[in-house]
């Protein structure tokens, strides 16, 4: 396995971006992580991102379904003070996997009983644990 790559938690990030832009929507998510950390974010992890973010009270319901853009219902101090509650879903991305083959980040996702295995949510491609490259946060 490549030496992992170090940043802030994932999804504490995710609640700083959403309060500042104001908008949450998986494609800012994605694009922020891409040009301010180098990190190619899955789309269905930008997703899952938001959903958490809503089960925080971050943000509210997407508008509709298909743009699933939520409303951003907290300030950026509110939403940090937010997430200090929920210390599993924070922990819960403190490591994303990249993809071999298609190069986005995800966390792992079990689907079965093969614990070495990485299930891409993006590419579905299943792909070896060791094989992808780890960013981990604090
Ligand atoms: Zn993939």
């Amino acid at each position: 396995m490549n030496t992992p790559r170090r940043t802030d938690n994932i999804l504490r990030t995710a609640a700083d971006l959403v309060t500042e832009t104001r908008r949450g929507c998986p494609i800012m998510l994605q694009r922020r992580f891409n040009h301010d950390k180098k990190i190619f974010l899955g789309y269905q992890a930008a997703h899952t991102l938001l959903d958490d973010l809503q089960a925080a009270g971050i943000v509210g319901y997407p508008a509709t379904r298909a743009y699933r853009a939520h409303r951003v219902l907290m300030d950026r101090a509110t939403a940090a003070a937010a997430l200090n509650a929920c210390t599993d879903r924070v922990q819960a991305w403190t490591t994303l996997y990249e993809c071999r083959s298609c190069y986005r980040a995800s966390p792992w996702t079990n689907l079965g009983n093969e614990t070495d295995e990485f299930w891409c949510p993006d590419c579905e491609d299943t792909v070896p644990i060791s094989d992808c490259r780890v960013i981990t946060s604090a």
